[in-house]
């Protein structure tokens, strides 16, 4: 009984607490990369016998990742939800350059949002069933990278959350998505380019037609095609 009172102080204190500033700070770094802070978390994965081409959640090595998960709701181009539930899955080499990169962004104000990781190339079927057409949607009888866990769809946000100006939404099929696309605001072409030299400098390679999309370097070597599939809790 006695401990009932101080720990419903502390839970009220530390809930009164004003947010924390939105700035990068080593502090703010530690807690939210175990991965990058703690090599136990690799040491566990090393021991579960993960490897490179392990298929792993984001969200379990960086913890500073926001997420929107186009494709498991109906707010896409193809008007349907595909994955049962929002998961982001990918290759484990896939995983620790990505969290390199956000590490990098974090150093400059930023952080990645995710709109899509792995896809199952069962849900590359479904997709393909409802739109046909290789401008828009990768025929499944080659797959695509994000079908290998090599690649992802993303932009950047602040820490607050608020998604920088790249020029257009996710998936936008015009040449304004283009990284050839010059007719542009200055600002949105320094965004896409502060997106796109930092991933290349941590192993990702762009893909001309898509701002959002990166592909790890040699991914379609590295992974085969996967039907992989994530457990919905
Ligand atoms: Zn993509």
């Amino acid at each position: 009984m006695k401990y009932i009172l101080p720990i419903l102080c502390l839970i009220l204190i530390s809930s009164c607490k004003n947010p924390k500033e939105a700035v990068y700070s080593e502090e703010l770094l530690k807690s939210n990369y175990h991965y990058i802070s703690d090599n136990a978390t690799i040491l566990e994965a090393v021991k579960a016998n993960v490897n490179d081409t392990t298929f792993v959640s984001l969200k379990e090595y960086g913890k500073d990742f926001f997420y929107d998960m186009k494709y498991a709701t109906d707010a896409n181009f193809l008007k349907a939800k595909v994955y049962d539930c929002p998961e982001c899955y990918l290759r484990f080499k896939t995983v620790k350059a990505l969290i390199n990169a956000n590490l990098a962004f974090v150093k400059q104000g930023y952080k990645i949002k995710i709109y899509d990781c792995y896809r199952p190339i069962d849900v590359q079927k479904k997709m393909w069933e409802i739109v046909p057409n290789p401008i828009y949607v990768a025929d499944p009888a080659k797959g695509s990278i994000h079908n290998r866990g090599g690649a992802v769809d993303i932009t950047l946000t602040d820490f607050s959350g608020n998604e920088l100006d790249m020029g257009t939404q996710f998936d936008h099929f015009g040449p304004e998505a283009s990284h050839n696309y010059k007719t542009l605001s200055a600002e949105v072409l320094a965004n896409r380019k502060i997106l796109k030299d930092i991933m290349i400098r941590n192993g990702f390679r762009s893909f001309a037609s898509e701002w959002w999309h990166y592909d790890l370097t040699n991914a379609s070597n590295s992974f085969s095609v996967s039907n992989f599939k994530w457990n919905c809790k």
